[in-house]
């Protein structure tokens, strides 16, 4: 091993320096790809070249030179113990870039996916009356004619019917008129389906996607969403409709959010209301965003109408003849219906509905919290 070892001639301190530095500059330039052979080539405790120089050179060094032939030693080993510690990156960056990877270039970052803000707004609805205990039904959009409209006492050519223009299915005149098939108007159509289904008591909520052939503008979509609600059991009164949903606006818009009910027209809810809630951008003072009423009117509701019981009773008992679950003088119920549009919008302080529809991902990146 010695005929590898740098020639000392002398043990004077420029001879010293001469030696230690074509030392540090062999593990300065060594190859570290492979630490542990680097550790067992400098350190190992028999033949580690720092061990199989020291004693060469300790041993024919005079008295006076080993002082500083040890302080060498030491720096050389501290080196050495630096560049274990350390693997030298440019290597290591070498290799994998020869792979045809490169640590040192930035990742690619992949956002995770959102909610949609109306999905959310959506969500949010339902959750807050699955925590009263409601339970969550769903129908189809092609709906016909019976239960999107006549089940709910708007008879064939009654008025009330121009309220909700309709996109019908197209060659449906040899069918009866209450089985031609539309695209629903509403998500009231489940209740029917759920009453005709299922005896009481019942608590559901149907949010969905609905069609009215209306034109698009800032506040009009020809498609939309609702949440709708139904709570049908004996002494079901107009009071709990009032605090079901003063809880709800609460639970959506802030405890101090206040509401109030004004007479309404539904064919299938009698008494109907209106319900408004307090402006929650002026706190009823008065402001451009509730035209300086202080009110925001946010959703329809009143009592269901007996004549809605009738034609559910009806189709049950096709079923079973003697079928009376829903008798008017046994049991209530109410019913309501919001746009998840238009809570979203009051939510957000969002003037043109078409936002939510534009995949505009500069609008959608704003609800990603
Ligand atoms: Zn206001």
């Amino acid at each position: 091993m010695t005929e590898n070892f740098p020639q000392l001639s002398s043990f004077d301190e420029p001879s010293l320096d001469a030696a230690f530095a074509t030392l540090a500059e062999e593990v300065r330039t060594a190859d570290t790809t492979d630490i542990e052979a680097f550790r067992l080539h400098w350190l190992g405790r028999k033949q580690g070249r720092l061990k199989l120089i020291s004693e060469a050179w300790l041993k024919s060094a005079p008295p006076e030179a080993k002082k500083a032939l040890g302080i060498r030693f030491n720096q050389l080993k501290q080196q050495i113990e630096a560049a274990l510690e350390a693997p030298a990156p440019s290597t290591t960056r070498t290799a994998r870039a020869e792979q045809g990877i490169d640590i040192t270039l930035p990742g690619t970052v992949r956002a995770p996916g959102i909610p949609h803000p109306l999905l959310k707004t959506m969500h949010e609805i339902v959750s807050v009356f699955h925590h009263l205990g409601y339970s969550t039904n769903l129908g189809p959009q092609v709906e016909s004619d019976f239960y999107n409209f006549e089940a709910l006492n708007f008879p064939p050519n009654h008025p009330a019917r121009d309220t909700q223009d309709t996109l019908l299915i197209a060659a449906q005149q040899s069918r009866p008129s209450r089985d031609r098939l539309l695209m629903r108007t509403h998500t009231s159509p489940v209740q029917i389906r759920t009453m005709i289904a299922q005896a009481p008591p019942i608590r559901i909520v149907i949010p969905g996607k609905v069609h009215r052939n209306d034109a698009a503008d800032a506040t009009h979509s020809p498609i939309f969403h609702q949440v709708e609600g139904l709570c049908v059991g004996p002494n079901i009164t107009f009071s709990d409709l009032k605090g079901t949903l003063d809880h709800a606006m609460k639970a959506l818009f802030g405890s101090d959010v206040r509401t109030r009910f004004f007479p309404s027209f539904f064919p299938f809810t009698e008494p109907s209301a209106d319900v408004q809630i307090s402006c929650i951008f002026c706190g009823g003072k008065g402001c451009r965003k509730c035209k300086h009423s202080g009110w925001i009117e946010l959703l329809g509701c009143g009592m269901v109408d007996p004549a809605v019981f009738a034609a559910v009773t009806e189709e049950r008992r096709k079923i079973n003849p003697a079928d009376d679950a829903y008798n008017p003088e046994k049991i209530t119920g109410f019913a309501f219906g919001m746009g998840v549009e238009r809570i979203a919008m009051v939510q957000h302080g969002i003037s043109d509905i078409g936002h939510f529809y534009s995949g505009d991902m500069r609008f959608l990146e704003q609800f990603a919290s």
